[in-house]
């Protein structure tokens, strides 16, 4: 959707900015720019709009060199969005909002009718915000508005230039939140600069890292914290990167354990048993409908005897985490619940457990063959899933 190919930007005074970028953005994908300030990142997202022109190399969009494209007709296919948002503070929040489409020719009626919708997308009620004047908004009410903003003529692109920088932590997570559920709707073709590891790591499909006015890597977050493509890299994405990569491996259902299982309506002494024949110590117990109960030990099963169920010995289990969620997520619910593993689910469905030997393995799913450490085969691994 947007191709660089060896582009380079040299300023009047001699300043090389940025030298033979190549990289692509596919349609619908959001790649995040990271790298310290005065690294190029400006620079590139600027000449994808041709606020700045290259001075080697080209840029496609939509298979077509804009070197071609009237800049006018060029930025309508892209929306902007700033960390100084840029709102005329003159204007009300509803006009603000509704610039864009005023300036390609819509009736004033609709562009409004259409500003109001999209308030209401970022999460901005228009009957209450939409008369307001911009220094009359926090500054994360002000961030939401420049989206907005950006998306009010529906460009398939949008390039974002720090656009979450200017507030405080805790309300940057939350609209870093905001915009993946709003990209999940609307898929834009999406250009996000940030000198944020953090953000850049959360955010993007795919990120390019920046040294000086290079890329250093342009891969998927999992892969530039799992294998670092240089040194500088490493130091860019911190000593913490193993930790990171747990926020951005998913839990798919090849990690899962297969735990001994019983049934809530089971005769105890039977499933005992059964589940001491098998070897097993413990087993998830599930209901009729293979969703999750909780889990019952082989012992308490062998106490409670006929004509109990299984249901009167088992203790609940509240340490679940759907498939698909970070690894993250897992690992977060086991040490708030102290347990020795986490349950997956798929809706109510069961489908197995990570345990943290699973966890270990799913980890190192993004890692290189030759990262340093004892190999996996000679770690035994001391765990519920061998107790
Ligand atoms: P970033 O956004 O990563 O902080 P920029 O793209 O803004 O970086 O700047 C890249 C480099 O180009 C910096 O060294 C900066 O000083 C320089 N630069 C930016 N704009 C100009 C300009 N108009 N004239 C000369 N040098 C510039
Ligand atoms: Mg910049």
């Amino acid at each position: 959707m947007i191709r660089f190919e060896q582009v380079g930007k040299v300023y009047p005074d001699g300043t090389t900015a940025v030298d033979d970028l190549s990289f692509e953005v596919r349609e619908g994908e959001l790649v995040t720019l990271v790298g310290p300030s005065g690294c190029g990142k400006t620079t590139t997202m600027m000449m994808v709009n041709r606020l700045i022109e290259p001075t080697s190399g080209r840029i496609l969009v939509d298979g077509e060199d804009i070197a071609g494209v009237d800049p006018v007709k060029l930025r309508r296919r892209t929306g902007y969005v700033i960390q100084q948002v840029g709102l005329f503070p003159h204007r009300t929040v509803l006009d603000n909002t509704a610039t864009v489409p005023a300036l390609t020719g819509w009736k004033r009626a609709r562009a409004r009718e259409r500003a109001a919708e999209l308030l209401d997308l970022v999460g901005l009620d228009p009957g209450i915000y939409g008369p307001r004047y911009p220094a009359q908004l926090s500054g994360g009410q002000r961030q939401r508005v420049g989206v907005a903003r950006a998306l009010a003529a529906d460009p398939p692109v949008l390039l974002m230039d720090e656009p979450f920088g200017a507030v405080d932590p805790v309300v940057r997570e939350r609209l870093q939140d905001e915009f993946l559920g709003l990209q999940a709707t609307v898929g834009k073709t999406v250009l996000l600069v940030t000198h944020d590891i953090e953000e850049a790591v959360r955010m993007g499909d795919r990120m390019a890292v920046y040294g000086e006015g290079r890329i250093e890597q342009f891969d998927t977050p999992a892969a530039v914290l799992g294998t670092p493509a240089t040194p500088y890299v490493a130091r860019f994405v911190g000593a913490d990167r193993g930790l990171k990569r747990l926020s951005v491996t998913a839990i798919e259902p090849e990690d899962l354990w297969a735990p001994p299982v019983a049934r809530l309506d089971e005769p105890a002494g039977s499933a005992a048993a059964r589940l001491g024949a098998a070897g097993a110590r413990w087993a998830v117990v599930l209901n009729g409908a293979g969703e999750l109960h909780g889990w019952v030990s082989v012992e308490a099963l062998r106490e409670a005897g006929e004509p109990a169920t299984v249901g009167e010995p088992a203790r609940r289990m509240d340490a679940w985490v759907p498939v698909g969620a970070p690894l993250k997520q897992a690992f977060s619910e086991m040490l708030q619940y102290d347990a020795g593993w986490v349950a997956v689910l798929d809706g109510a469905r069961f489908l197995g457990v990570l345990t943290p030997a699973k966890l270990h393995e799913a980890l190192r799913r993004s890692v290189d063959a030759d990262a340093q450490g004892v190999p996996r085969e000679e770690v035994a691994f001391d765990s519920v899933a061998d107790a």
